[in-house]
């Protein structure tokens, strides 16, 4: 799950972090009333979407007074945000954050993720703040120093001072770098984080050690014990149908692809989905009912495919196991029933109960095409999507 920059730096400062004061906004006049509260003459405005790059799409303005405040407030608001992250239809943006200005000495980079080889919290850190991370690692990558973090003793502080100067945190501020570094780590741990960017760190005019932006990635398997986090979920930043698969516990993904999925069980679904790619299609998403899914989950299902426009074609692949074949039957034919069958439906059964589903479907006047194998089953509608 992803959080905004405002909620990202919410989590910091209860971690020790300095981030700039700032109070988030949904209107032009809640702007100029924050811009009040925080007093001072340089305020920055900045559009809130779970996306990054917005400085360079429009969506970050330093305003020195109040017109331009208002001017710019009102611009970003309601505006549809192209960055090089939102692809290019954008996101509209719907808040933003209105942040006391910074004197800014010098842009640094620090981010927190997981390594998987080391199974350790690694921080990297670089000089090179401000810009595309990913560029920096590309072309320098020597300019990205690593800490990992041993999870029995901590962060090892002389190493976290080290590293600090080393990036370029100036002698005065070496001691605050490195509290901000252990923030950083505290804050990533107990939010069950799998990712926490701050770019940039900014050292200020008087040698402050300063998170100017803050991105965060929580462990969606942890949401069930982060309250204080799940109440920063902003429906209107995802998708529509993911949202709605959730509320019946289903796993969906929205992809770009036309040939809707319906599966159970995660490796099977993402074998189905390879297979159909095998055979020219494109999967419009990635499905699974999960082994225990109800005759309810998988109409629901079925509707969460046909509402989407871009579904040309709906591939049932189930293996029944635990889930009976029956069950993804009469779903079907229900889902049919109820929201009409608009595109071609190819089904593969086979195990549990194969036999009351394929008398299921027979008997029922839904139109569908069986298959055998899943090869067949994915050439049949990669063609049926085509035709
Ligand atoms: P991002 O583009 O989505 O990563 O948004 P950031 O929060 O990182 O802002 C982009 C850039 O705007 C930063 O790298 C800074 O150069 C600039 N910026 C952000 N806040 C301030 C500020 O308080 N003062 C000044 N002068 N520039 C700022
Ligand atoms: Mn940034």
């Amino acid at each position: 799950m992803n959080v905004h920059e405002y909620q990202g730096k919410e989590i910091l400062r209860k971690y020790g972090v300095t981030t700039p004061r700032g109070i988030p906004c949904f209107s032009v006049d809640e702007a100029m009333a924050a811009a009040e509260e925080l007093g001072g003459n340089v305020w920055v405005v900045k559009a809130q979407i779970h996306a990054g790059g917005r400085g360079k799409g429009g969506g970050v303005k330093v305003a020195t007074n109040k017109e331009q405040l208002r001017e710019y407030a009102d611009a970003i608001l309601g505006m549809q945000l192209v960055t090089p992250q939102t692809g290019p239809e954008g996101k509209l943006v719907n808040r933003l954050y209105i942040e006391e200005g910074a004197d800014i000495a010098d842009e640094l980079y620090v981010g927190a993720l997981v390594d998987r080889e080391t199974q350790k919290v690694v921080l990297m850190c670089s000089s090179e703040g401000g810009m595309d991370i990913e560029e920096v690692a590309e072309a320098t990558p020597e300019k990205i120093l690593k800490i990992f973090v041993d999870p029995t003793t901590g962060l090892d502080r002389a190493e976290a001072k080290d590293v600090c100067a080393k990036i370029g945190i100036p002698d005065v501020a070496i001691e605050e770098g490195a509290d901000f570094l252990e923030g950083l780590y505290q804050a990533f741990v107990a939010s069950d984080a799998s990712l926490a960017e701050i770019n940039p760190l900014v050292v200020t005019g008087d040698n402050r050690v300063v998170a100017l932006d803050a991105k965060f990635n929580i462990d969606s398997n942890a949401l069930y014990r982060q309250e204080e986090i799940v109440a920063y979920r902003d429906l209107t930043e995802e998708d529509a149908n993911e949202i709605e698969a959730s509320k019946w516990g289903l796993s969906y993904i929205s992809l770009d692809g036309n040939i809707g999925c319906l599966v159970n069980g995660a490796g099977l679904a993402m074998a189905t989905m390879d297979i159909i790619q095998l055979y020219g299609g494109e999967p419009a998403n990635f499905l699974d009912v999960g082994g225990g899914a109800n005759k309810e989950q998988v109409t629901e299902a079925f509707k969460i495919m046909l509402a989407n426009p871009k579904v040309e074609g709906i591939l049932v692949n189930i293996f029944g196991g635990i889930m009976q074949c029956d069950v993804i039957a009469e779903g079907i034919v229900a889902a049919a029933k109820e929201v009409g069958l608009s595109v071609p439906l190819v089904v593969r059964l086979e195990g549990t109960n194969v036999k009351q589903g394929r008398a299921i479907l027979d008997q029922s006047d839904v139109k569908l095409q069986t298959a055998t194998t899943m090869a067949d089953a994915a050439e049949k509608i990669a063609a049926a999507v085509k035709a």
